[in-house]
């Protein structure tokens, strides 16, 4: 493992979550076995790889999540894939990464989890806690939170304590507490662990359709770029590809500090007190792994795109509406990017291209309701006359 601010080195330890010397992000630097291969492998979902993943597990906590849909595009382009995150157990990647987390803090003997979060961490640590018997507590920003995560942690069962202001108030209050009370494991991406588990959607896609020419990303506290990033050079490593895919961060503008800072051309990114979107998983001004994102996005080639909010319902509605899936509006920023990307020419139509769809859309009923549509109420004995007059005007165009 090694510190991203210091340099600081040390074995690999699944209690090391920050730099035990200057607090700062660790990155786990895994030697991949030399004779892996994809067809020796067993099973399915994120354990599928773990001979690929660090550190030793005495015991897994798993609701078989991974091995999501990988889905390619009928009606926008034919080279694009949608990665499906939202089928997994709680509805988003987030399963990925808890599963490993979660399985390292038992393996590790702890009995008590913490995560702050935007909903979806939230839903996942609470599900994976009560799948462990251990207990977990969770910080929200209160009122900031899209109903269907709120309602899965109720159901998970978990103590909910929501803070005054944004996700990274809460953010900011876990990590000092971790930092003051060790007896508790924090489940959040700066926890490197749970980076581990998320990069195995590198990983499923290379198994099923090679590496691709670029992989597009909504950024939020920023891990997941990383950790998908990590996956493929890891398989690079292990010699079983030979190259990376540019990955591309997509960011919703009121919630822009990686985004603007490449656009900027600056070192250092752009932070933000009151980070504003309607794609409330990115909600989040001062993301805790800009550096490893910043990473990710310059050592692939990639970079960093801004979103509107137009925008990302404009493609949560194409996606339901030209290829009948379903994601929440963070997730949608992918398209939204894309959409962008082609544009711009930053990628090509002819490119294989995958969006990572990080949640799905039954997360945010709010968000899926506000698009238009049309919605009568009918006598039913006027039902046969409004389907053949829209029949006839279709058939007549
Ligand atoms: C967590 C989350 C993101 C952002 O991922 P980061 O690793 O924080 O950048 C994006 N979309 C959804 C649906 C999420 O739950
Ligand atoms: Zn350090």
């Amino acid at each position: 493992m090694k510190c991203l601010e210091c340099g600081y080195e040390k074995e690999i330890d699944q209690n090391a979550i920050l730099c035990p010397k200057c607090g700062g992000l660790m990155e786990i630097l895994v030697e991949p076995p030399k004779d892996f291969s994809f067809d020796s492998l067993k099973g399915r979902g994120v354990w599928r790889y773990q001979r690929m993943i660090a550190g030793e597990y005495k015991k897994i906590v798993s609701i078989n999540e991974g091995g999501t849909p990988l889905i390619r595009s009928c009606n926008i382009n034919k080279n694009m894939y949608m990665k499906y995150e939202g089928v997994n157990p709680t509805g988003s990647f987030k399963d990925r990464g808890m599963t490993v987390a979660v399985s390292s803090a038992v393996s590790n003997n702890y009995k008590t989890v913490i995560a702050a979060s935007t909903g979806n961490t939230a839903a996942a640590a609470a599900a994976y806690a009560s799948r462990a018997g251990i207990k977990s507590f969770i910080v929200l920003p209160k009122g900031k939170v899209a109903l269907g995560k709120l309602a899965q942690s109720i159901l998970y069962g978990t103590t909910i304590m929501e803070v005054e202001g944004s996700f990274d108030v809460a953010m900011g209050a876990v990590m000092k507490l971790y930092k003051d009370l060790k007896v508790v494991y924090p489940l959040n991406s700066f926890n490197p662990w749970r980076l581990e588990g998320q990069k195995t959607i590198a990983f499923e896609i290379t198994e099923e359709i090679g590496v691709p020419d670029a992989v597009i990303v909504p950024v939020g506290n920023a891990g997941n770029i990383y950790a998908i990033w990590k996956g493929f050079t890891e398989l690079v490593k292990a010699g079983v590809t030979e190259k990376i895919p540019r990955m591309i961060g997509v960011q919703a503008e009121g919630a822009s500090p990686i985004a603007k800072a490449f656009i900027e051309g600056s070192q250092s990114p752009l932070f933000t007190d009151n980070p504003e979107t309607v794609a409330t998983a990115i909600r989040i001004g001062k993301p805790v792994n800009w550096r490893k994102a910043m990473k990710a996005v310059r050592e692939s080639r990639g970079t960093m795109l801004v979103v509107s909010d137009n925008e990302i319902l404009k493609a949560q509605r194409d996606l339901a509406r030209k290829e009948g899936v379903g994601a929440e509006p963070a997730s949608s920023a992918s398209l939204a990017g894309y959409y962008k990307a082609l544009d711009r020419k930053i990628v090509y139509p002819d490119e294989k291209v995958v969006l990572i769809l990080t949640g799905h859309s039954l997360k945010d009923p709010e968000s899926m309701g506000k698009a238009e549509t049309k919605r009568i109420l009918i006598n039913p004995s006027f039902i046969e006359k409004i389907i053949l007059e829209e029949v006839n005007e279709n058939d007549g165009s």
